[in-house]
């Protein structure tokens, strides 16, 4: 047995790391110079220093607990590369804070959620027992809903208005399904919901306090290599075709044979690997039919004492979403990153406008911070797929004997994560090794 994953993105790398720490021989093909995909660390040069920063900043929550395992099982300590905090969610209106949601580390679920929605500061009394009304019903009817809708319609239905919507549930789509609430799934942002008020601890916020290379991509090649893993970067594959032995995966230069090959590309690249392959072109159809959300990253460098009163605190009726302090986070002293999910009016700024933009809002709102040192714009613009109502989502298995699809896209129950990546990826490893 002999498996060719292409891609070494979070899926592929979890694919890998499942059949190596079984012992079957991986050879992981990359058309990038570096691993990691869409979770990764750029340098940056700025006035001859050379900045790390990631291509955006991410979040996971306590609810992945794969993620966590495969980090566990690799020597990541959590500890050490995250900062765990307890549900807590902080908007700004202007100088005010808006609204102010915390759980207590302390009570069991879901008697902490139950308080924190019913102490929850900036929505009126009957505000919060609309929320608290609405939480207990879909408890009671496990998340499940019928027909798929947009998240907005499904909120209006079930009596969610105004200051519930722009300061709760609008957030929470953005920041877990990044896209807009008129377009979002309501079936998986109820899945999201579901799994994050199950366990206390399942709604806790993950911060990573290494970058995205230091957590992922260095500690799984590391892995990668101790279990004879051949990694070959900078290797674009054109084309996979049937064998006698099982398939041959081809780049511009060489070809490999491989028993087994779990395809672990973005659902953007994917027809480019597919043409040789003619029981999946459905598959290729289904993607390009997809609609892509972008996620734009505002890293500003104020002076090294800059700091504000949470690593991550959020702004409400203003382009910036979320703001992440680095210096508490990772030791980038000073260093902010600002978040804008999804499409949006932010579009249309150049990326120095946008920056200048951002910076007078943080100012608004968090006056100490004055005038940043420099600014660096990170625009994924296909960072993840819209995850819409009723998005066709392909399976890990497809027609074709040992050749399996892996990638956040592939994980139905979820949308474009980290976690979704993963069980994505061991998933297929599994199909292959049980
Ligand atoms: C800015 C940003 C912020 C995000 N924030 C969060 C967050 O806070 N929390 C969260 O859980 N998720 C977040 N995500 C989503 C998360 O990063 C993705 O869901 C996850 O990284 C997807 O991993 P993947 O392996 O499925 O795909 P990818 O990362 O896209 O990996 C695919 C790999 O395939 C390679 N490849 C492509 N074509 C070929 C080819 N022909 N031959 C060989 N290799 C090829 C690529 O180089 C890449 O390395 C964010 C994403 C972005 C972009």
């Amino acid at each position: 047995m002999h498996v060719c994953v292409i891609g070494g993105g979070i899926a592929g790398l979890s694919a890998a790391a499942t059949l190596a720490s079984e012992g079957i021989q991986v050879t992981l093909l990359d058309a990038a110079s570096q691993l990691g995909g869409r979770a990764r660390t750029v340098a940056i040069e700025y006035n001859t220093q050379v900045h790390q920063l990631d291509n955006g900043q991410h979040i996971l929550l306590g609810a992945y607990s794969e993620t966590l395992k495969l980090l566990q099982q690799i020597g990541v300590n959590e500890k050490n590369a995250f900062l765990r905090m307890p549900l807590s969610l902080q908007l700004h209106v202007n100088s005010q804070i808006g609204f102010k949601l915390k759980t207590s580390r302390y009570l069991p679920a879901p008697i902490n959620q139950l308080l924190g929605f019913l102490f929850c500061h900036g929505l009126k009394l009957h505000e919060r027992i609309s929320a608290i009304k609405f939480m207990a019903k879909l408890k009671k009817t496990n998340f499940q809903i019928g027909e798929d809708e947009p998240l907005a319609i499904f909120l209006l239905k079930n009596k969610q208005h105004g200051n519930i919507i722009n300061l709760l549930w609008e957030p929470l789509c953005l920041a877990a399904l990044n896209t807009p609430i008129q377009l979002a799934s309501t079936k998986i942002f109820l899945n999201v919901l579901r799994d994050t008020f199950k366990n206390k601890s399942d709604s806790d916020f993950l911060l990573p306090k290494l970058d995205l290379s230091q957590l992922f991509s260095q500690p799984i090649t590391s892995y990668l290599k101790r279990k004879n893993v051949s990694i070959f970067l900078n290797k674009r594959v054109k084309s996979i075709t049937e064998s006698k032995t099982g398939y041959k995966v081809s780049t511009k230069d060489e070809t490999y044979d491989a028993s087994h090959v779990i395809i672990a590309i973005s659902p953007v690249r994917l027809r480019n690997v597919l043409g040789d392959l003619p029981k999946l072109h459905y598959i290729a159809e289904q993607t390009d039919s997809y609609h892509y959300q972008p996620i734009t990253t505002i890293y500003l460098q104020y002076a090294p004492t800059a700091s504000l009163s949470s690593p991550m605190l959020g702004l409400a009726n203003t382009f910036s979403q979320w703001v992440f302090d680095r210096g508490i986070l990772c030791n980038q002293h000073g260093l902010m990153a600002v978040i804008i999910s999804a499409e949006g009016e932010h579009q249309s700024l150049t990326q120095d406008a946008l920056a200048l933009k951002v910076a007078q809002e943080l100012k608004a709102a968090f006056p100490q911070l004055d005038k940043p040192l420099w600014h660096k714009v990170i625009s994924e613009k296909r960072a993840t797929f819209s995850c819409n109502v009723n998005l066709p989502r392909p399976a890990q298995v497809t027609p074709y004997t040992n050749l399996y699809l892996a990638g956040d896209y592939t994980y139905a129950e979820y949308p474009a994560t980290i976690e979704g990546a993963v069980r994505s990826g061991i998933s297929c490893a599994n199909l292959i090794y049980h």
